[in-house]
């Protein structure tokens, strides 16, 4: 039987209530063009590090002391917690890495394209491993994106 592709997705796109505010978020036009041959492997860095669900929105500030992940309205600052757990996660997934990473946009955690740069953990990921392909949802949406990185991952082309 051919090997499975495997990606980590950002768990929310899977249908997880990981959301702030537990809504579903599910994104079945990029589950669907994957079919069944796809071993997903869902990440929610602010569910797995402890937050709860659900929990207050988060931003990220820019300080002179670097990037910060805080909670939008009470500022309480979360970025050492969030750090240890990636630091931990990329121990981790160095072990088994999956062939490529679909992100969810625009959240401070995931966001591969924030205004003034990338979510802290999509920041920390994509410098991890450099060579592994990475996409957003919304940019599954444009063809070519999309076919640059399934062929990347070593799906038939869509
Ligand atoms: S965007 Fe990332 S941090 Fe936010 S709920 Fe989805 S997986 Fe979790």
């Amino acid at each position: 039987m051919p090997k499975k592709t495997r990606i980590g997705i950002s768990a929310c796109l899977l249908g997880k209530r990981t959301r702030y505010d537990g809504r579903y978020k599910g994104d079945r036009h990029v589950t669907g063009l994957f079919g069944r041959s796809v071993l997903w492997v869902p990440i929610c860095p602010e569910v797995e590090c402890g937050l709860p669900v659900p929990r207050e929105p988060l931003r990220l500030s820019r300080t002179a002391r670097g990037t910060r992940l805080v909670t939008k309205h009470t500022g309480i600052d979360h970025t050492v917690r969030i750090r240890a757990w990636i630091k931990k996660k990329i121990r981790e997934l160095k072990k088994s890495l999956p062939d490529g990473f679909i992100l969810k946009s625009g959240s401070p955690s995931c966001g591969l394209r924030l205004p003034g740069g990338r979510g802290i953990f999509a920041g920390a990921l994509r410098s991890a491993f450099p060579d592994t392909p990475f996409i957003d949802e919304k940019k599954m949406r444009i063809p070519c994106s999309r076919r640059k990185f399934m062929k990347a991952v070593g799906r038939a082309v869509r």
